[in-house]
């Protein structure tokens, strides 16, 4: 089973690892606040436009995926 777990400075340290281990560039904001909507991307709840609850990034999938959009207003980091 797996697990799912929210920790915004474990989540940066996790992407920033996966970036630096795959020889990506680093797409999501450094300190994790998506500079469209002002939410942090890590948090377990965040909202969308339309105010729905949706979860973020989870440390998880911080650490095996590239992130490239806001999991909340789904604004792409890497135009
Ligand atoms: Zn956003």
């Amino acid at each position: 089973m797996a697990t799912t777990t929210y920790n915004i400075p474990e989540a940066i340290k996790a992407q920033d690892w996966y970036c630096k281990t795959k020889i990506l560039p680093r797409f999501a904001p450094g300190n994790g606040i998506c500079w469209s909507c002002h939410q942090n991307i890590y948090s377990e709840k965040g909202r969308t436009r339309t105010g729905y609850d949706t979860q973020g990034i989870s440390v998880e999938s911080a650490a095996g995926q590239l992130i490239t959009s806001c999991p909340f207003c789904n604004r792409s980091y890497c135009d």
